[in-house]
């Protein structure tokens, strides 16, 4: 039996790093990992190996591990230099042990922000590593930590070729009265200050998707699509291209998130400023970890949690899940303006993908658009399955498409590696 070639796909964070091995044929996670606390003395890493996906990728009769159970999952803490370096070479070595290291052909790498420069996925090359470099100043927090999991990573694989696939890249399409702030353009062409978006791996994979699930061609759709998870945006997508998109230069502009405000008047920074003393640094902290969800309901940022609350009848939590579904369904009018017209609004993302609740709270809003809920099919509509949530009978489909950012990833690489 041939057995697939396997695609790493590695996402680091400044203190984190995810990683996970997929059959690109057919989706199937063979082993993850989440590494987090990096540079901490307790630095620990979690490796999670799904067994059945790798019997069904090995084969039966040729191998030669024999595990009982379906799933394992174990910690190990880091001993030594605590950092992406020592949880790269951890994972290799658990790949070593567990027969996938050899069929591992690629590797792709989550990257954040790809400025103008990157309006695809790249090989990672010298010259491309001068361009990453060069995208630091706009992701100060995120791309160094994308750049140190490259580096950790061509080290333990040498041989293979290396992928980076841009959260921003999909976006690059959206012209410019959609990506142009309305402050002087010398801000632009001098420090590269625009919209850029984010979430864009995402809305890539879901407008595919959509194509399938409407039976219709992806590349004639208008579609708004909302990714909704802790991190929350929505884009326009015309005939497959990014029209509009409501996060900016960074992540924090747009809709209600979790724990990062959104839009809000950019004067509170003076404001904030004068009245309380409060430095530049700590608005900044409280619009990205303290707002959102949690902010308002001052009790959580999770939509579960919330949801929960609100049926004890707490208002803090009802009052949050109601700015969030009324900022969403305000940009869902203003992103049907950016495709020109809607064929259908889809929604992904934890809260999309499963949150019953809030599709029925934004839809409530949305009759004036041409859509209108199907009680029954948003209630059988979760747990990551796909399918359609309008009435039949209405001129507009909502529907609901779980996102797929790691295959996304791991096709990419796979494809630019040479091996389909
Ligand atoms: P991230 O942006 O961290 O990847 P996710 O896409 O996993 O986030 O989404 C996390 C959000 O999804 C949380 O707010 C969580 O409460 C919400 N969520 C997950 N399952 C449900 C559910 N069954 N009902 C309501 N919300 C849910």
């Amino acid at each position: 039996m041939v057995k697939q070639s396997l695609v790493l796909i590695l996402n680091c964070g400044s203190s984190s790093l995810k990683g996970a091995v997929l059959n690109t044929k057919n989706g199937d996670l063979l082993l993850s990992c989440l590494a987090e606390k990096l540079g901490n003395e307790d630095a620990v890493i979690t490796i999670k190996k799904d067994i059945a996906a790798r019997r069904s990728w090995h084969g039966t009769e040729e191998d030669t591990i024999d595990y009982q159970t379906a799933h394992e999952v174990h910690q190990t803490h880091l001993q030594q230099t605590r950092d992406h370096e020592e949880a790269v070479a951890v994972l290799m070595a658990e790949l070593k042990a567990y027969g996938l290291y050899d069929y591992v052909k690629a590797v792709g790498h989550r990257v954040v922000h790809g400025g103008e420069k990157f309006a695809e996925s790249a090989v990672i090359t010298p010259a491309i590593m001068k361009e990453l470099d060069a995208c630091v100043g706009l992701a100060p927090l995120h791309n160094p930590a994308n750049i140190l999991g490259i580096q950790a990573a061509q080290h333990a694989f040498p041989e293979l070729k290396h992928v980076a696939v841009f959260d921003t890249a999909f976006h690059q399409t959206m012209p410019s009265h959609a990506y142009r702030y309305a402050i002087p353009a010398e801000y632009y062409e001098k420090h590269g200050v625009r919209r850029y978006g984010f979430h864009g791996t995402s809305y890539r994979y879901v407008a595919q998707e959509a194509g399938r699930v409407l039976n219709r061609d992806s590349n004639r759709l208008a579609l708004v699509i909302a990714h909704l998870g802790n991190g929350a945006s929505i884009s326009a997508v015309l005939n497959g291209k990014s029209q509009d998109t409501s996060m900016g230069l960074t992540p924090l502009e747009g809709l209600v998130m979790g724990t990062r405000s959104g839009d809000i008047d950019p004067s509170l920074f003076s404001f904030l400023s004068e009245n309380f003393a409060m430095s530049v640094e700590q608005t900044t902290n409280m619009l990205n970890r303290q707002s959102g969800l949690l902010g308002l309901s001052g009790l959580s940022n999770d939509c579960r949690t919330l949801e929960a609350a609100a049926k004890e009848g707490h208002a803090g939590a009802t009052l949050a899940l109601e700015v969030f579904a009324y900022r969403l369904a305000k940009y869902i009018g203003a992103m049907t303006v950016a495709c020109g017209r809607l064929d259908a609004l889809v929604f992904t993302g934890g809260i999309g993908e499963n949150s019953v609740g809030m599709r029925h709270r934004v839809l409530k809003h949305l009759a004036v658009l041409g859509l209108y809920e199907d009680a029954a099919a948003n209630q059988a509509t979760v747990g990551g399955k796909a399918g359609i949530i309008s009435l039949a009978d209405k001129p507009v489909v909502a529907a609901v498409i779980p996102t797929n950012e790691e295959l996304m990833i791991a096709q990419d690489a796979a494809r630019l590696s040479g091996l389909v």
